[in-house]
């Protein structure tokens, strides 16, 4: 690397990590392209790259490149990630004259579980799920010969040793094994029927993408009615016949992560059920040999979606998985390696032109994230809704996979396995704890419980300091803290957040003008309810009498009657700034939805409206009072002049798409014009509103142009995946700079 470097003249430095080589090179876009393609091409013949993450950072104008001291620890401390089938593997596995000819656990040092069937270090097979399963002399042979690709491949197996397919039915009977398994499980899949898969992490239901019926009957049993679902395609160009897919995008699909990746749809051959009313297709190609096996014999693309029952976690056991999923699903196709801990399928996209992980789990977990300050190890549990926890051990923060949103007993036996298995794997006790300032989230609560110094960390604040880590990032900043719901600190609702963010604190700089939520929760499910909030901020009572628009005549008189009791007397109608139920609002009010059927329909169908609508335009937004006047409280940003010319181009009927441009066009002005009066040249997004492609690429071109440097998620999650990485960062750097805790600064305090 420090040949490849110099030669190309690029500066920074390199190192030795316990979890692997970690190295910055600056230099032109170009050559840093150039550097990266030139250590996949020219690195030595026994050179192996498991995996890899990269993240462009900020140029710091390093002099030369240099070999810096590697960071010390246990250096078996070392788990990779599940990896997806290699190349060789794969030619193996369609060769008639290889003897693991069709053989679905085929695997090499290059590629195989890892992650998803280590029980603890170091990895050895007597620590991993296939302890039970002994070499036969073949195996051992290749797994003692330093020279074979096979060499300490602990999963390593062959017919003769390893583990074998069952088929089973709906009534847990055997209908089959091995390769007749598989063969009627293809049948029953090209006939319409729903199979659960046991696959790396856990299982999967598939049915043929093509086939209406079989898709609506896997949404009328799983009670899902538009989310979309995910699609494996047999290979790369039957994937690029259905979607456009640029190159960096193939080299996603083809990763060893082999992630879902989200592609614009182009005529695809596949039923409308799929992914209804949804420019894009969530899409992957196989990485596991079954996958390889099943996919190549159907020869089609099949929905393949996460096994599990509503809200609850996927299903890892195969008799756990019959008993959960006997409802669901035809049959089970079903082995006998264990998996150790459930993972789900990553979800990644492409934004301005740079990978960005939506959901982190089969391939990247648990690669950690190394942060700046170290010490003592701290546990950060996350929040609520799809979680994850995080534990550091040293400079690195290990994340877990995504767990899911702990709403269910099943989702928090999850959650506490994986705190269990990170501390385990790891041997690492936590000193402290970092949780949600949420007193009701089951996270909190087991922080509370956990006999430990516990730090509150407020949710808007631990998103903006993951969005900082990952970019390796200090203070000062602005942060741009936008989602659905957050706990705020002065009884209202957060969810539309400016922070100023400083070493261990923030000031609550700006935030959406407040407005009232009426049913609270349901409101997430009622884009309505939101839209009748933001009316009534407008216009009062009257709202309620506003029954031309479809989001208030949607309700009867007799419930709007009832709302508008609720709404002045502020029962179960919390007040909220959230940017979430903003965009909630809007849609319902541009006619898109009223009620969404899943979290974040309405917020998407608004980005999805903008396709083929590109326009500068914008609507009015003010960033210019303060609170009550008072140049010590937050600047509100005033929405209001923005929802009356919705109002008139709905009236007009003015397409949605043009609505939602408008809408998005002002969101990202309105960041821009509190950027300009924080004076802070760098502005950090994070948050479920930045999964939005249109308004993360508009606001980040919109800083560039006024001067700004954005900042924008990359390795983790913008929605609450990445809050744990964000909690356990906030205790970190207190603690270094020998601050009590993190916490919130008034405004007043600031301003003095
Ligand atoms: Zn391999
Ligand atoms: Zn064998
Ligand atoms: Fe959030």
């Amino acid at each position: 690397m420090y040949r490849l470097a110099t030669d190309l003249r690029l500066s920074g430095w390199v190192l030795n990590t316990p979890a692997g080589v970690l190295l910055e090179v600056e230099g032109s876009p170009e050559r840093v392209q150039d550097f990266q393609t030139a250590l996949k091409d020219q690195k030595p013949v026994n050179c192996v790259f498991y995996s890899s993450e990269a993240t462009v950072l900020d140029p710091l104008g390093y002099a030369s490149f240099e070999i810096r001291e590697s960071l010390t620890g246990k250096k078996s401390a070392v788990v990779l990630p599940d990896l997806a089938t290699c190349a060789a593997c794969r030619t193996e596995l369609f060769d008639p004259a290889n003897r693991r000819f069709r053989y679905p656990f085929i695997n090499c040092t290059h590629c195989g579980p890892r992650f998803s069937i280590i029980e603890s270090l170091p990895y050895d097979r007597s620590n991993t799920s296939m302890k039970r399963f002994e070499m036969c002399p073949v195996c051992r042979s290749e797994y003692e010969d330093p020279q074979d690709r096979r060499f300490h491949a602990q999963p390593n197996a062959c017919p003769v040793c390893g583990p074998w397919l069952e088929l089973w039915r709906q009534d847990g009977s055997k209908a089959a094994e091995r390769d007749e398994a598989l063969l009627q499980a293809v049948r029953a899949v090209g006939e319409g029927q729903i199979l659960a898969l046991k696959g790396i992490g856990g299982f999967q239901l598939i049915v043929d993408a093509r086939n209406d019926r079989a898709v609506l009957r896997l949404r009328e049993l799983k009670d899902r009615e538009e989310k979309p679902f995910a699609l494996m395609y047999p290979s790369l160009e039957r994937a690029e016949s259905d979607c456009v897919v640029s190159r960096l995008e193939q080299e996603l699909l083809r990763s060893p992560a082999a992630p879902i990746v989200l592609l614009t749809a182009k005529s695809a051959a596949i039923s409308r059920l799929v992914a209804p009313g949804n420019p894009y297709l969530g899409v992957m190609l196989p990485y596991s040999p079954l996958h390889h096996l099943v996919l190549a014999d159907l020869d089609l693309p099949v929905v393949a979606t996460s096994g599990n029952a509503k809200d609850e976690p996927i299903c890892a056991d195969e008799h756990e998985a019959h008993e959960r999923l006997k409802r669901y699903a035809d049959l089970f196709l079903v082995h006998n390696r264990p998996v150790v801990r459930p993972v789900d399928d990553s979800v990644v996209r492409v934004l301005m032109g740079r990978e960005a992980v939506m959901r982190r789990a089969r391939g990247y977990a648990p690669l950690p994230v190394v942060l700046q300050a170290g010490g003592p190890a701290v546990l950060g549990v996350g929040a609520l809704l799809k979680n994850t926890v995080a534990l550091s051990v040293g400079h690195q923060v290990f994340i877990s996979q995504h767990l899911g949103d702990l709403e269910t007993p099943e989702a928090r036996n999850g959650f506490e396995e994986a705190i269990a298995a990170l501390e385990h794997l790891y041997e690492t006790r936590p000193t402290s704890v970092a949780c949600d300032a949420h007193p009701d989230y089951e996270s909190t609560r087991y922080a509370e419980a956990a006999a430990l110094p516990v730090t509150q960390v407020q949710h808007h604040f631990a998103h903006v300091l993951s969005c900082m880590a990952e970019n390796d990032l200090n203070a000062p900043a602005l942060g741009v803290s936008w989602d659905g719901t957050g706990y705020g600190l002065d009884g209202t609702v957060w969810g539309g957040e400016f922070l100023e963010i400083y070493e261990t604190s923030f000031v609550r700089l700006a935030h959406f003008e407040t407005f009232r939520l009426p049913g609270s929760d349901r409101a997430v499910r009622e884009p309505r309810r939101s839209a009748l909030g933001l009316l009534h901020c407008v216009f009062g009572n009257e709202a309620f009498e506003m029954t031309e628009l479809e989001a208030v005549a949607s309700f009867s008189a007799a419930e709007r009657a009832l709302l508008r009791a609720a709404v002045t007397k502020g029962i179960n109608s919390p007040l909220t700034s959230s940017a979430g139920r903003l965009f909630d609002g809007v849609a319902a009010l541009a006619g898109l939805r009223q009620i969404s059927t899943y979290e974040g329909q309405a917020a998407m169908e608004l980005e999805f409206a903008c396709h083929g609508f590109e326009s500068d335009e914008s609507y009015p937004i003010g960033v210019d009072e303060h609170a009550g006047g008072d140049a010590k409280r937050p600047i509100l940003i005033d929405w209001k002049p923005l929802v009356k010319q919705v109002l008139a181009d709905t009236k007009s009927c003015v397409p949605a798409g043009v609505i939602a441009v408008r809408f998005h066009n002002a969101l990202a002005e309105a960041i821009v014009g509190v950027a300009k009066r924080a004076g802070q040249s760098r502005v950090v997004l994070s948050g479920g509103c930045f999964q939005n492609r249109y308004l993360t690429e508009r606001a980040i071109t919109r800083l560039v142009q006024e001067g700004f440097r954005p900042y924008w998620h990359q390795r983790i999650p913008p929605n609450d995946g990445g809050i744990s990485l964000g909690q356990v960062a906030a205790v970190l750097k207190a603690r270094e700079s020998g601050a009590p805790q993190s916490r919130a600064r008034s405004a007043a305090e600031r301003a003095e």
